[in-house]
């Protein structure tokens, strides 16, 4: 039991420390645009769904669940699609036995409304899509980045070649690879992985193939 406490406590003091590090700005006062029609049999998860700046999110997820305190967070509300959350647990616990410490979800799912706000807020749209195409929306896609490890930096980092190199085994892809950008549209973001199960993922990786790719 005391272990049990000490493992919380300490879960809670790195979502505390996280949450400072990454404290988001204050949400500017804005009207928000009509949400797209969300479907009724959202509770199919298309793994394979294509979302980018050419297709819009079809069908919105039905089985979003609290990543905390499954995984480590930058903030408590993120949520994620049950199967991905699943995954992403187990290649944390991969992650952390291979010596790669200090991996959190930093960005889940994303309402509308909160893609319109960070499209608005970044300035290099090369790596933000806008609202209504941002992959975020299907619940499938997380941004991993890990404690001291600055975004730009993930990439050379040991927890981001890992991950590059192994998130395939859990079924996630670096969805937009260095050298990709003329196919998918957006710059190489070392941070963002999609789930799209592990036979799919392991023919992406073994082919270098980004998702546009495959599903050609
Ligand atoms: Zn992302």
């Amino acid at each position: 039991m005391k272990k049990l406490f000490a493992a919380l406590a300490g879960a809670a003091l790195a979502v505390l420390l996280v949450g400072r590090i990454f404290a988001a700005p204050a949400p500017a006062a804005y009207a928000p645009p009509p949400a797209p029609a969300q479907t009724s049999d959202a509770a199919e998860t298309d793994f394979l769904a294509l979302v980018n700046a050419a297709h819009p999110v079809d069908g919105w997820p039905g089985q979003l669940v609290p990543a905390y305190p499954a995984v480590p967070v930058r903030e408590t509300g993120i949520t994620l699609d049950a199967e991905a959350l699943d995954a992403l647990k187990t290649m944390f616990d991969a992650a952390k036995q291979d010596g790669m410490e200090g991996l959190y979800l930093s960005s889940g799912y994303r309402t509308y409304d909160e893609q319109k706000q960070i499209y608005e807020r970044e300035r290099d749209k090369s790596l933000v899509q806008p609202p209504g195409h941002s992959e975020h929306h299907t619940g499938l896609a997380a941004d991993i980045l890990a404690l001291g490890v600055g975004m730009d930096a993930m990439g050379g980092s040991r927890q981001g070649r890992w991950l590059a190199q192994n998130a395939w085994r859990f079924g996630f892809i670096l969805r937009y690879p260095e050298g990709k950008r003329a196919v998918t549209g957006i710059a190489y973001e070392p941070w963002h992985f999609r789930y799209i199960g592990p036979e799919h993922a392991r023919h992406c990786y073994e082919n270098n193939l980004c998702l546009e790719e495959y599903l050609q």
